[in-house]
C-alpha cells in the first residue's frame, strides 16, 4: 500500500507542481486505446483528441487529424470512456465501521475531518470519478464549499463537485440523539414552517450550495420509527425557494409517503427509496424523477451490523430492497448512479457499479451509461459524461471491456480531468 501511495504522488507532483506557476500539462494530445465508450457505446478503433481541457476531435482513427507535433499517447488494451459521476457521496464521511455516524459529527473535530475529506477527494478522483454530487456535510458545516474550492484552484487533487452543504432536516427528526435533556449539534440543519425554511435554503445557496439536500422521512423518536418529516407544503416550499435561484433539490426518502410528497414537491432526485412500491414509482416516472438507490450504502450497512453475506440468509431490508428496485426497473424510472459512498470507502465507488450488475440484475452497459451519460443528464450536466467535441476532457481508461465486465472498472490506468493527466499507464 505505501508504494502504491507513494507512485501516485509521484505521478501527481508533475500536473500540481506546475499548476500553481503556469498552465498545466500538457495543450495538445491524441489518445489512441483499443475502444472508446462514448458515453452510450462502445467503438472499436477510435481516437479521442484533447486541446487544453477540451475534447476537440472524437471518431475512428483515420478522421481524427491531429495538428503536427502532438503528443500521441497509445493505450493498447485500454478503453477510454467519460470521467465517470458519482451520484451521492459524503465526502465529509469515513466508514460506520471505522467510526460511527454519531462519532464522527460529535466528537472529530471540523480540521481531522477536512484533511481526512482531502484524501477521500484524490482516491475518488484516482479511482476515475471526475465528478462526484456531494449530499450533505453531515455535521460539518459549509467545509464542503471549500473542499471544492481548493480542488477547483489545484491546490489539492479531486473531482469536481456539486455540494450541498448542511442539508435541511424538519426539527426533530434527525441525529445524534442522545439524552432528551441535551441538544447535541445535528448532522444537518433544521427549519421549520414558512420564514424558518426560506431562510435556511437561502442560507445555504447564499454560501454555496449548488443543490438543496432534503430529509423527507426519517427516524422519529427514540426507537426511530421512520415516518415523513416535512409536510406537503414545506417540501414545496424548499422546492419553489430553490428554484426560483436556479438549484435543484434532492431527497432523501424512502417511505411511500415520503418519496409521494418529495415528489409532489418537485424534487430532482429521490435518494434510496428503499419502500418504494409500484404506484409511488409511477407517480415518479410521470413526474420525470430519478432514483439514486445507493445499494451499495444498505449493503454496506447490513454487513457492519454483523450480516455474512453469502454465509447468513438475507437481512429483510436487504430483500425489501430487491423487491422495491425490481419495482422500479419494472416501472422503467431513470436510475442514477450513486453508492452513498462515505459509508463505505471513497475511492470504492464502484461497488455500487458492481452490485446493482451482480445482485440487481443490470447489464454492465446500463450502469456504465447511468455513471456517465445518464447522470449528466439527470444532473444538468451538459458539458460531460458523454465524448463529443467541445465537451470537458474528463476521461478515464480502464483495462477490458467493461461494457462487458464491470470487473474492468478497477483496472484504471489513466484519468484526466480538464485535460490535466492525474494518472496514466
Ligand atoms: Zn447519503
Amino acid at each position: 500500500m505505501k508504494k502504491l501511495t507513494l507512485l501516485v504522488l509521484a505521478l501527481l507532483t508533475g500536473p500540481f507542481g506546475h499548476a500553481q506557476s503556469q498552465a498545466p500539462g500538457p495543450t495538445t494530445i491524441l489518445l489512441r486505446p483499443a475502444a472508446v465508450f462514448d458515453g452510450q457505446d462502445r467503438h472499436e478503433g477510435w481516437a479521442v483528441l484533447v486541446e487544453n481541457s477540451k475534447l476537440t476531435a472524437v471518431g475512428p482513427v483515420a478522421q481524427v487529424t491531429a495538428p503536427p507535433g502532438v503528443r500521441i499517447l497509445d493505450l493498447p488494451g485500454l478503453t477510454l470512456l467519460p470521467g465517470l459521476i458519482e451520484g451521492h457521496s459524503h465526502l465529509l464521511l469515513h466508514p460506520y465501521n471505522e467510526t460511527s455516524w454519531n462519532d464522527q459529527v460529535l466528537l472529530e473535530s471540523q480540521a481531522l475531518r477536512v484533511a481526512r475529506a482531502t484524501v477521500h477527494a484524490e482516491r475518488t478522483l484516482l479511482a476515475g470519478f471526475t465528478t462526484a454530487r456531494d449530499l450533505g456535510t453531515e455535521g460539518a458545516d459549509y467545509a464542503d464549499v471549500g473542499l471544492k474550492s481548493a480542488i477547483d484552484q489545484g491546490i489539492i487533487p479531486g473531482p469536481r463537485l456539486l455540494v450541498a452543504t448542511r442539508a435541511l432536516v424538519a426539527t426533530g427528526s434527525y441525529g445524534p440523539k442522545l439524552s432528551v435533556d441535551e441538544d447535541v449539534p445535528q448532522g444537518a440543519q433544521e427549519a421549520d414552517g414558512v420564514d424558518g425554511i426560506i431562510r435556511a435554503v437561502r442560507e445555504q445557496m447564499g454560501k454555496g450550495a449548488d443543490l438543496i439536500k432534503v430529509y423527507a422521512d426519517y427516524h422519529w423518536g427514540p426507537n426511530g420509527t421512520t415516518q415523513p418529516t416535512f409536510s406537503q407544503e414545506e417540501l414545496s416550499l424548499i422546492v419553489q425557494t430553490a428554484r426560483s435561484a436556479g438549484r435543484g433539490v434532492v431527497a432523501h426518502a424512502v417511505t411511500p409517503e415520503g418519496m409521494r410528497r418529495a415528489i409532489l414537491a418537485g424534487v430532482e432526485t429521490i435518494e434510496h427509496g428503499d419502500g418504494g412500491t409500484p404506484e409511488i414509482f409511477a407517480l415518479m416516472k410521470q413526474h420525470g424523477i430519478a432514483l439514486c438507490p445507493t445499494v451499495a450504502a444498505g449493503d454496506a450497512s447490513a454487513q457492519y451490523k454483523g450480516w455474512h453475506k453469502g454465509i447468513d440468509s438475507v437481512p429483510l431490508r436487504i430483500q425489501q430492497k430487491h423487491t422495491s428496485m425490481a419495482a422500479a426497473v419494472k416501472v422503467g424510472v431513470a436510475l442514477a448512479m450513486g453508492g452513498d459512498v462515505g459509508v463505505f470507502a471513497h475511492g470504492d465507488n464502484a461497488r455500487e457499479m458492481e452490485l446493482l450488475v451482480s445482485d440487481y440484475q443490470l447489464s454492465p452497459l446500463q450502469v456504465l451509461r447511468q455513471a456517465t451519460s445518464g447522470n449528466a443528464r439527470i444532473f444538468h450536466l451538459a458539458d460531460r459524461g458523454h465524448l463529443a467535441p467541445g465537451l470537458l476532457a474528463d476521461l478515464v481508461a480502464v483495462a477490458g471491456d467493461p461494457t462487458q465486465d464491470v470487473a474492468a472498472l478497477r483496472q484504471v490506468r489513466l484519468v484526466m480531468k480538464g485535460g490535466v493527466l492525474y494518472r496514466q499507464p
